[in-house]
């Protein structure tokens, strides 16, 4: 993620603000730009003082305080590119809901922003249902998933998300038995979108689905039962060997998307490192940004040892990536 700063003040801002912290200027999100700015208020809409020629408003969901993005003033839609994927969302007249959602809402902002960095195809399922993509945050253990303490599943171009697990993830759980991703909720909707990416890009290509075949293994072994025996007796002994995370050992699909998910990771922190002005040229720079967070007593920063073939995994992923 780049840094901001405020037109007006300079202080730095986030990604999510809505008032600049220094000045208590109004902010929001120009996904065109992929840039926070400063709002300038005119009496058409407002302005966003870089680019004085367009007005804006914020997108309807504003209201909730769950999103700070722009849409142009004279468009038709009333929800930005981020919340136009929601098909269900937590009822507003419940305060604990909206708390929860909140958190969710950055999340998948920050999703979103990344996929368009990346440009990546995106696309909401009420425009397309046949390969768009939708949302829904059910409220408490509606989703009856069937992978044990999961904040999201996908299916068929869907995501769903337990509001439930979302607070328990925000609890920080179960890190350890189901992946590294699903460990926070940006891991969880990046370790989603692989599948839901998986779909629409790999599935369809020939080439492609071989290419993936040699690296992840036959995704047509019957998932339902992969998933069980990976409950049941745990990954094999030398899945370090083989996989980036655990749960890739599940099955070929849950590989990809924690390959995928990882990838997201790694191209954000280095986005975010570089705008914060912090090189990494070596291995030894790596180990002494984890020293940093050991010495204050928290997990490493880049706690992972990638074997070979996760490496050409995530080489697939990048490849096919950059093609498009
Ligand atoms: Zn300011
Ligand atoms: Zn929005
Ligand atoms: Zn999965």
């Amino acid at each position: 993620m780049k840094s901001f700063k405020c037109h007006q003040c300079t202080h730095p801002i986030n990604f999510d603000n809505s008032i600049c912290g220094g000045c208590g200027s109004p902010l929001g999100f120009l996904s065109q730009r992929k840039t926070v700015s400063t709002l300038v208020q005119r009496e058409d809409g407002w302005e966003v003082p870089a680019y004085p020629q367009g007005r804006y408003r914020y997108c309807r969901n504003h209201h909730h305080n769950t999103c700070n993005w722009l849409v142009p003033a004279n468009s038709s839609r009333a929800l930005c590119k981020a919340c136009e994927l929601n098909r269900t969302v937590p009822n507003p007249e419940h305060p604990e809901q909206v708390k929860i959602w909140k958190h969710l809402e950055t999340a998948k902002h920050r999703l979103v922003y990344e996929l368009l960095c990346l440009r990546l195809p995106l696309q909401s399922k009420t425009g397309n249902p046949k390969t768009g993509l939708a949302f829904d945050f059910l409220p408490y253990h509606v989703s009856n998933f069937t992978q044990q303490g999961a904040l999201a599943a996908y299916s068929q171009g869907v995501i769903t998300v337990d509001l439930a697990e979302a607070e328990s993830v925000l609890r920080e759980k179960n890190r350890d038995i189901i992946g590294e991703s699903a460990g926070t909720l940006i891991g969880s909707f990046r370790h989603e979108i692989g599948h839901y990416y998986w779909e629409i890009i790999v599935q369809s290509e020939t080439e492609l689905l071989e290419e993936f075949r040699e690296l992840f293994g036959d995704e047509r072994a019957d998932y339902s039962q992969a998933i069980q025996h990976y409950y049941e007796t745990g990954p094999p002994q030398d899945w370090r060997d083989r996989f980036l995370s655990v749960y890739g050992a599940a099955h070929p699909w849950e590989d990809w998307a924690e390959t995928w998910a990882h990838y997201l990771h790694m191209t954000d922190s280095l986005e975010t490192a570089h705008a914060c002005g912090v090189r990494v040229k070596t291995n030894m720079d790596v180990a002494g940004i984890n020293d940093i967070n050991r010495r204050k007593g928290r997990p490493d920063l880049y706690p992972f040892v990638l074997p070979p073939p996760a490496l050409e995994k995530l080489r697939f992923i990048h490849q096919l990536i950059r093609r498009r």
